[in-house]
């Protein structure tokens, strides 16, 4: 079956729902007993809410299919989804090694908390592929990536850096945002845990954070499900049903945002005020190979690269805009602009562009009217 014929189906069909097509929200912590005799015993499928409910079950199920997984832990927010990882892993005295172009609050993470446990972060060039072997040590215990990156969009070679690790059994995570699930299946890969912050496509419009944690094997998904209950991480019924909701439609959503997010990347490379573009599906990309070889599509979310000019003028173009708004996170229905230099934030050197980074994230509009919007921004940079 197709991904969007999938998504349709996933987690349907619970006897509970009598009829219904979607899942009910049950508000639950107390679930009660018929008898003494099973509050402890295995039997029943629940005994406490933490556990989730069937709305629970079936968004785990729809992500499972989607990232073709053996189980998905959901987190509450997609920044938990990389934490909760990491802390069911290291143990004092491992070596981490982070993608320089890593999301940024989860490199903060490592560098001023995990670091007080004792474990130890370094960084690598996103483009090294094979040659991150010399950056392997004895106590390497997690190689964690994020293919493309979400603010300078360079991509990892993700089958390399999986033949590397496997035989040394270091785990592998993928932040696998970017593709949404939908357009890159790091499971079957090999990667050990693909992560997504769900608050970006699967929600798809912008008022629930959620995070989720794929994983393909029993030995991860064993790990990840006994810290995640150690640990007290739990989503609420009512985000589950609207990320559920979401999902329903987010294939649809995905290949128009792919559609229209080529034509205004297309458009953007004629503007004489651009000097790059950093979209992986245009043949100018230093990595497209990598990603026709890797991806079946590409998602919302670029850059691109202004030519020299003051902060003043970039801040007054990026306040130009009356269709894109101004604002963090990304993968919902309206259009979202962001200068990028106060974010970057890299220590591999593997990132030289001095010029001022704009990131867009493509929305439902229609791509003339956004075009438009565009063309009115730069007219305002021209002297
Ligand atoms: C937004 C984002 C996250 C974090 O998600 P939140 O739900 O905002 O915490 C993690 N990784 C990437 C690549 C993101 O873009």
């Amino acid at each position: 079956m197709s991904d969007h014929t999938k998504l349709v189906r996933a987690g349907r069909g619970d006897p509970s729902l009598q009829g219904t097509v979607n899942p009910p929200v049950h508000r639950a912590s107390t679930l009660l007993f018929e008898r003494a005799e099973d509050l402890y015993n295995d039997t029943p499928k629940r005994h406490y809410g933490t556990q989730g409910m069937v709305v629970h079950d079936s968004l785990r199920e729809a992500f499972c299919q989607l990232e073709q997984a053996k189980s998905v832990v959901l987190t509450h927010s997609g920044l938990s989804a990389c934490t909760l990882p990491l802390l069911a892993i290291c143990s004092a005295g491992d070596h981490l090694l982070l993608s320089d172009n890593i999301y940024g609050p989860t490199r903060k993470f490592c560098d001023e908390h995990l670091v007080r446990f004792g474990v130890e972060t370094e960084y690598f060039d996103p483009r090294i592929g094979s040659e991150l072997a010399t950056q392997i040590k004895d106590n390497t215990k997690a190689i964690f990536m994020e293919s493309p990156g979400s603010l300078t969009m360079e991509l990892t070679d993700i089958p390399a850096i999986v033949a590397l690790a496997k035989p040394k059994n270091i785990w592998t995570l993928v932040d696998n945002t970017w593709a949404a699930g939908w357009f890159l299946k790091p499971i079957t890969m090999g990667v050990d845990f693909s992560i997504q912050a769900a608050t970006k496509y699967p929600c798809g419009h912008a008022d629930v954070l959620m995070g989720m944690i794929a994983t393909g094997s029993s030995k991860a998904s064993k790990l990840l499900k006994a810290y995640d209950r150690a640990s007290g991480n739990f989503v609420a019924p009512d985000d589950a049903w609207l990320v559920l909701r979401g999902m329903r439609t987010m294939g649809t959503r995905l290949e128009h945002q792919q559609k229209s997010t080529l034509q205004i990347a297309t458009w953007l490379q004629k503007r004489p005020e651009v000097s790059k573009v950093l979209h992986p599906a245009l043949t100018s990309h230093p990595d497209h190979q990598i990603w026709k070889r890797d991806f079946t599509g590409s998602s919302g979310l670029f850059s691109f690269v202004l030519s020299p000019m003051s902060e003043q003028k970039v801040l007054n173009f990026v306040n130009a805009f009356n269709l894109f708004g101004i604002g963090f996170s990304w993968g919902g229905y309206e259009s979202l602009i962001v200068h990028c230099d106060p974010q970057i934030e890299r220590t591999c050197g593997s990132w030289q562009e001095n010029n001022p980074l704009i990131r867009l994230s493509i929305g439902l509009e229609d791509p003339d009217d956004l075009i438009a919007d565009l063309q009115q921004a730069f007219a305002l940079l021209s002297p």
